[in-house]
């Protein structure tokens, strides 16, 4: 194997492709029976932001539960930098960086935004100070008062907060599950800008569930296509769409 760290001169050589960070290999899993998920295997690299497209019911929320430590795959595995994390719980993997959105942007309602970001802030060692939080409020332009009841945000706001509570810790990995739901085209850019900014500015890298094809080509470098479970294509968001079975993948759905 060519070590690019070692080479003449230690330069990395420009052409050699960085590594997998995140990656699972042959995922399975059967639920009430049914097997929902059959030989997934993808990667993601540092910086990288990864579409992971379907239509309903094809597996992605299923997959981030595997991903992110809900679920225990009945076989394959999920590594991260390197590590075999497959049976490592939700808050281990927090640890290592690994950080989750929802498709629904649930806040604890009665709490104000500052007691929601010092609930993150102590959440695990090391703690964070209120600094943080206002770095990250101002970073993903969250423009409410500190006073504000959650529970009283809209959804981006929503979303912006539980995206800054997250990014203060500068994760690694992100898994973002349909963060556009819900959203208005201007609100969907706007979100989309900040994820792509802490995708270059921090390296993190992005996986990003949406159902929505044509939503993606605008933030995401390549995409993976799950249809009933298994994934069926892979590659840039423009072009995935004019795989055959991609479209039939959709069209079943929109005839059904
Ligand atoms: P997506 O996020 O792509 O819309 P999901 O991963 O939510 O899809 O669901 C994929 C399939 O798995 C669906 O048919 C769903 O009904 C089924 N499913 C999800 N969770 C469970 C569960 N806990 N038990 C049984 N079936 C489930
Ligand atoms: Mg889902």
């Amino acid at each position: 194997m060519i070590d690019a760290g070692k080479s003449a001169g230690n330069e990395r050589l420009s052409t050699a492709p960085a590594p997998a960070l995140f990656a699972c290999e042959d995922i399975h899993i059967r639920l009430g029976g049914r097997l929902i998920l059959e030989g997934i295997s993808l990667g993601i690299r540092p910086g990288e932001i990864l579409g992971v497209v379907g239509p309903n019911g094809a597996g992605k929320t299923t997959l981030f539960e595997i991903l992110s430590g809900r679920y225990v795959p009945d076989r394959g595995r999920v590594m991260l930098g390197g590590q075999d994390i497959t049976k490592l719980r939700l808050y281990a993997r927090a640890r290592l960086g690994l950080a989750r959105t929802y498709q629904s942007p649930v806040v604890p309602d009665a709490l104000t935004v500052a007691e929601v970001f010092r609930a993150a802030r102590q959440a695990y060692p090391p703690f964070l100070t209120r600094f943080h939080a206002e770095w990250a409020a101002e970073k993903v332009g969250l423009r409410v008062p500190m006073s504000a009841l959650a529970g009283s945000l809209e959804t981006l706001n929503r979303r912006k907060l539980l995206l800054a509570c997250l990014l203060m810790r500068r994760p690694r990995v992100m898994l973002l599950d349909e963060p556009a739901a819900g959203l208005i085209n201007s609100e969907i850019d706007e979100l989309d800008s900040i994820i792509r900014h802490f995708a270059s500015e921090m390296g993190t890298a992005v996986m990003l569930v949406e159902h929505r094809l044509e939503l993606l080509s605008a933030i995401a470098g390549r995409c993976v296509v799950l249809d009933l479970g298994k994934l069926i294509a892979e590659g840039d968001p423009e072009k995935v769409f004019e795989d055959p079975r991609v479209r039939a993948a959709y069209f079943e759905v929109e005839a059904a």
